[in-house]
């Protein structure tokens, strides 16, 4: 690794500290003048825009930080891929049958996603997936014509009624039963209706598959038919003359699969069911193989959980290969192949920006050129390691520091040393530690009792946004995502930190990172420069966290801004939302602005009677007031 100190520094050796090249799935890249940017492919060439110029943009147009910006042409491109690649895999395979992907609507459920999902997927048939009414009424009203349809989750007579009604309109809407129970329930409402179901079985595989998303497969699995299930329900509609409807068979892995070998194994077992139903004449055509398409947050093609140990080609290849070897040997038709990728697709899409509003750093606030004659002996102690740290008893010094610091201390407690004293030796205790960490950066080895000392004295980035409703995973589930400045990347980012939100909640805050490929407590981060933003990105965080997010402290949505790159290098804002207002997130809690602004006036009316303010004074307390509940609950720098 290179010293961060050089002066040398270039855009490459931030693209490696901070695995651009990696995560970016090469759809980042750095400027010249040291800025992040976003490329979009286009027959003619790839046209890249720097971050910094849509932030502008985005500023011009009045939204203020923290940002949500989603590029549409990532999205497109992540659906090309995923298309792409399956026809590649299934031409190269020789493989009888097609695919036909769906995005699981749970994933992200936003609008302007799903009705570009919709049109960008209608050239690849790309269909949707539901698991609750709301989600069905959303993608039967935006889903292009003729796409699949599939449904899973727990179903009610509504639910299953405008599953139906999908079918009139021209969908192939399936519902995958995932409980014997649901299909009584099914066919009461198709005989009522008089419209034919489509059915699809999902089982459950004993596969064990990696990852943190594991118990979504697994005998214990609260989805899916057990074997024994499974064949109950065939056997029922077969009873009842409605074979016919059954064409497809469902498993869902899980989410986020670290390990090839794990997908391969889930997707041999689900073959074989496929290939034995097929063989007891189950009119089958679809093989649903649900999510599980892992994004290399880590960037480094691990079978860590938060990253992968292969890529989307690998993914078809594996599956194509997997079930035409399987279904081959049985002489089974091949599938049309459905794959319910969610992450996968729109990851790379969003991105959070914010700015930092404030840095804390951990270093000495003053010293005196000699130690006070009146300091105790201990205070004095201090004063001489401060002076003498060298490099051959780094721990011994930091250790006999550390215990006379939490001595000092004691001594504070009990009384026996002055508020001016503990100052000093604070300050003193800080400055050692410093020494002693800079001097360690010039050793090949830490010892063990150091390695915590650059997390304990990194600084503190306070960034204008909030870890649970932007992030929530960060904290939920230790999710990692890429983080690093959207700016002055062609400067050796020279300080340590961790980044701290707006809330005031312990867990409000990242700390940990990706850097040089491995995971750390801290992020190399540039010093601040006075009137010039420091924005940093938060990255591949457009699956899942939109809408977990909650309203800690009462900070809202953000501003989301909507951006489509154009061939000749302009970019367009394409759809502006505009975050929640503090009225907004007063009302979500059941406060009523009207009400507030009335409590207010009468507080302020008594205080003019009492003659402690003045009837100017009353109007603009109360303009202040209702001009903040119109504005953000985020800061201004
Ligand atoms: C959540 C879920 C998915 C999406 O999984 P990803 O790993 O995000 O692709 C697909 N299918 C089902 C049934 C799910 O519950």
């Amino acid at each position: 690794m290179k010293p961060r100190c050089k002066p040398d520094w270039t855009i490459e050796d931030s693209a490696a500290l901070y695995g651009i090249r990696h995560w970016g799935g090469g759809h980042f890249d750095l400027s010249a003048r040291g800025e992040l940017t976003i490329k979009a492919r286009f027959p003619t060439g790839e046209v890249a825009i720097p971050l910094p110029e849509i932030v502008a943009g985005a500023a011009a147009r009045g939204h203020e930080f923290p940002l949500l910006l989603r590029i549409e042409n990532l999205l497109d491109a992540r659906l090309a891929l995923l298309n792409n690649s399956f026809a590649a895999a299934i031409a190269a395979a020789g493989y009888r049958g097609t695919y036909q992907g769906v995005f699981p609507v749970k994933v992200n459920q936003q609008c302007q996603v799903i009705e570009e999902i919709s049109r960008f997927g209608a050239a690849y048939g790309h269909g949707l997936e539901a698991g609750s009414k709301a989600e069905l009424l959303l993608a039967l009203a935006k889903l292009h014509d003729g796409a699949l349809l599939i449904c899973n989750g727990y179903k009610d007579h509504e639910f299953i009624d405008l599953g139906l009604w999908a079918g009139k309109l021209g969908h192939r809407c399936f519902f995958v039963i995932e409980s014997p129970s649901e299909l009584p329930l099914i066919l009461d409402r198709s005989a009522r209706l008089g419209i034919k179901p489509l059915i699809g079985v999902r089982i459950k595989v004993s596969a064990e598959v990696g990852g943190l998303w594991t118990e979504t497969s697994g005998d214990r699995s609260s989805f899916g038919l057990s074997t024994a299930q499974l064949v109950t329900v065939v056997d029922q509609l077969r009873r009842c003359d409605m074979l016919d409807c059954l064409q497809l068979l469902h498993c869902h892995l899980g989410s986020q699969i670290p390990d090839l070998s794990d997908i391969r194994s889930g997707v041999r077992e689900a073959s074989r069911f496929y290939a034995e139903l097929a063989s007891e004449g189950v009119p089958l055509q679809y093989l649903d193989l649900g999510g599980g398409l892992a994004v290399d947050y880590l960037g480094n093609q691990s079978k860590h959980s938060h990253s992968r140990n292969y890529d989307t080609a690998d993914y078809c290849r594996c599956i194509v290969e997997t079930v035409a070897q399987t279904l081959d040997r049985q002489k089974i038709p091949h599938p049309t192949l459905v794959t319910e990728s969610g992450r996968a697709t729109v990851a790379h899409t969003t991105m959070l920006l914010f700015n930092i509003l404030d840095v804390l750093q951990f270093a000495p606030l003053a010293l005196p050129d000699r130690c006070p004659d009146t300091a105790p002996a201990l205070v004095a102690r201090q004063y001489q390691l401060h002076q003498s740290v060298t490099a051959d008893e780094l721990t011994a010094t930091y250790t006999e520091a550390l215990a006379n610091r939490d001595r000092l201390r004691e001594r504070f407690r009990s009384g026996e040393i002055s508020l001016r004293q503990r100052s000093l030796a604070e300050n003193l205790f800080l400055s050692i530690a410093r020494q002693v960490a800079e001097k360690l950066d010039q050793q090949p080895q830490i010892p063990a009792e150091l390695s915590d000392l650059h997390q304990n004295l990194a600084d503190i980035y306070y960034g204008n946004f909030s870890v649970f409703q932007s992030l929530p995973d960060t904290w939920a589930i230790d999710q990692v995502y890429p983080v690093l400045p959207i700016q002055r990347l062609d400067e050796a980012p020279t300080r340590d930190a961790i980044i701290s939100d707006l809330t005031c909640d312990c867990d409000g805050k990242l700390d940990c990172f990706i850097v040089n490929g491995n995971e750390q407590q801290t992020l190399p981060l540039h010093p601040l420069r006075d009137d010039e933003d420091y924005i940093l990105g938060v990255f591949l965080m457009g699956a899942y966290q939109e809408t977990l997010g909650d309203l800690h402290n009462l900070f809202g949505d953000t501003n989301v801004l909507s951006v489509r790159i154009n061939e000749n290098g302009s970019f367009d804002f394409s759809k502006e939302l505009s975050g929640d207002s503090i009225a907004d997130v007063l009302s979500m809690v059941e406060y009523h602005p009207t009400t507030l602004l009335e409590d207010l006036r009468n507080k302020a009316e008594s205080a003019v009677r009492r003659g402690a303010i003045s009837l100017a004074e009353r109007q603009q307390i109360l303009q202040e007031f209702s001009a903040r509940l119109r504005g953000s609950t985020y800061y201004r720098s």
